[in-house]
């Protein structure tokens, strides 16, 4: 295949594209009925010795390869975070493969070390977050700033791996062991979580071989300073050292929102302790201006991480750390002969001592292209409607006395769960474990529909089925859709549900 070849292939690739994002409403959002295995059995065992022609490739990959595709930018797709596809992304995304110019330090591609500083820069006062997290802003003698990550889960790795080796570095000096090895202090370092936090901290706890307390939320889902601080001394208590807190802003399961603030003044108190915020979905909606309450206290904050693929139709991959004292963080990352003082001196970060990988991508350029083609304004025009459209479902709910929420639903995310009417609640207590059975049963055959797709989650201490409506193009008429389809289908269940 030559570049010849990719001007006629590349155009019919994007008239697929084009026509899969105009006709999605008319496909199924999943085929739940396949089963694991299913391509196997349709693909040839082994590689073509002799390559193919692209269109038969194509013809391929439409048959047999897209029917096993969850559609995660069909209207009807409520699960997990919806995902971005937003143009522009993509077409960042095209230029970035098709450049592949790798940015691991400034000098292997300065436009990429620069962009990925100026982009991070833009959306850091977007997002209106504290001026240490802009680049070029100096703390007393070291500079903030960013870097894309993978993912969330990379982006928390990334702060607690720093925040334990500044922890270990504390203790070593403070030890008259001189010579003691820095596993020494892994038995004593503890980190704090909410039991709501997503699964990624106890990844990074486990992986770190670090201890992980998870505290127990509220009665709103989540976690308390009151809370977190018995818990900080219960461990201190056990002669343990706390060396890291991450707070969320926007729970997986809920999106629910710590109290950054009381949080952060209670993280204060600790000197060891880095205080990290996981915004990866809730992060975004602090683009506008009346969700900044929520952000209260993030000037107490030693890193904060955010993904515009979850919440600001950016393609993924696309997780923004920011670090406040980069000079700290690099510490935990640097190795060979890279000298700190001069990275921080010319205010350039080579890309490679941000966290594990080295070789970095030109990801940069679908946040260059959704910034600059959408504009502030329409980001947060989104946001807006993201948070009315998912107001306007919980009301829905909430009409519908058969159902309940169980979350605070201000960002597009509801949590609701079917109780049935009185009589029929009666009948249902004869069933073992009554109410969640139903609620497995009526999610159950909703996905079986294939026309809709949700998942399940906990909140406020039940079993709920968890609703997000966060699509570009999201609106009340599609959710009102999706809300009568679960109505219908909570009566069939209800009415066969017999005791
Ligand atoms: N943090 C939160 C709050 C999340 O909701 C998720 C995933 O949904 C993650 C972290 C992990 O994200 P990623 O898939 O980018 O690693």
């Amino acid at each position: 295949p030559t570049y010849e070849d990719f001007c006629v292939d590349g155009k019919k690739v994007v008239d697929y594209i084009c026509d899969y994002v105009k006709d999605i409403a008319k496909r199924d959002v999943i085929d739940y009925s396949l089963k694991p295995n299913f391509l196997h059995s349709r693909l040839a065992k082994e590689m073509p010795v002799k390559g193919e022609k692209f269109d038969k490739i194509m013809t391929d990959f439409n048959r047999k390869i897209m029917p096993g595709v969850l559609n995660w930018m069909h209207p009807n797709f409520y699960a997990y975070f919806g995902a971005g596809n937003a143009y522009p992304s993509v077409i960042g995304e095209m230029l970035s493969s098709a450049i592949s110019s790798v940015g691991f330090s400034w000098a292997s591609c300065p436009s990429l070390t620069e962009l990925e500083q100026i982009v991070l820069d833009w959306f850091a006062k977007a997002l209106d977050l504290p001026p240490f997290y802009l680049s070029k802003t100096r703390n007393l003698s070291s500079i903030g700033g960013g870097a894309i990550q993978n993912s969330a889960s990379d982006s928390i790795f990334a702060a607690m791996a720093a925040a334990r080796h500044r922890a270990i570095k504390t203790l070593q000096d403070q030890d008259s062991d001189r010579d003691a090895p820095p596993s020494k202090y892994l038995p004593k370092l503890v980190c704090f979580a909410s039991l709501n936090a997503h699964s990624s901290v106890e990844k990074a706890a486990k992986i770190l071989m670090v201890k992980l307390y998870a505290v127990e939320p509220n009665q709103e889902d989540s976690m308390t300073a009151v809370a977190l601080e018995k818990a900080i001394k219960e461990t201190r208590d056990k002669g343990l050292v706390p060396f890291f807190v991450l707070s969320t802003a926007g729970t997986t399961g809920q999106s629910a929102f710590d109290d950054i603030e009381k949080i952060g003044n209670v993280c204060k108190k600790y000197p060891s302790i880095w205080f990290h915020v996981d915004g990866a979905y809730g992060g975004n909606s602090f683009i506008v201006p009346e969700m900044r309450h929520l952000k209260r206290g993030m000037a107490l904050t030693d890193s904060f991480n955010v993904n515009p693929n979850k919440l600001l139709l950016t393609a993924f991959d696309c997780s923004c750390l920011w670090v406040k004292d980069m000079k700290t963080f690099l510490e935990a990352y640097i190795v060979g002969s890279v000298d700190i003082e001069d990275q921080i001196s010319t205010g350039i970060v080579d890309l490679h001592n941000f966290g594990v990988p080295w070789s970095r991508r030109f990801r940069a350029l679908k946040l260059y292209f959704m910034f600059r083609m959408y504009g502030l304004k329409a980001l947060q025009d989104y946001i807006r409607r993201v948070i009315k459209v998912g107001e306007h479902f919980a009301q829905l709910v909430k009409a519908d006395t058969r159902f309940r929420v169980k979350n605070k639903p201000i960002l597009g995310l509801v949590c609701f769960r079917l109780v049935g009417k009185s009589d029929e609640t009666r009948r249902m207590a004869a069933l073992p474990s009554p109410v969640d059975r139903l609620n497995e049963i009526l999610l159950k055959k909703l996905n079986e529909t294939n026309s809709i797709h949700l998942i399940p989650s906990h909140a406020q201490g039940k079993y709920v089925i968890r609703f997000v409506a966060n699509q570009e193009n999201c609106s009340e008429e599609q959710v009102e859709k999706a809300w009568r389809l679960i109505q219908e289908t909570a009566t069939k269940v209800l009415s066969s549900s017999s005791p």
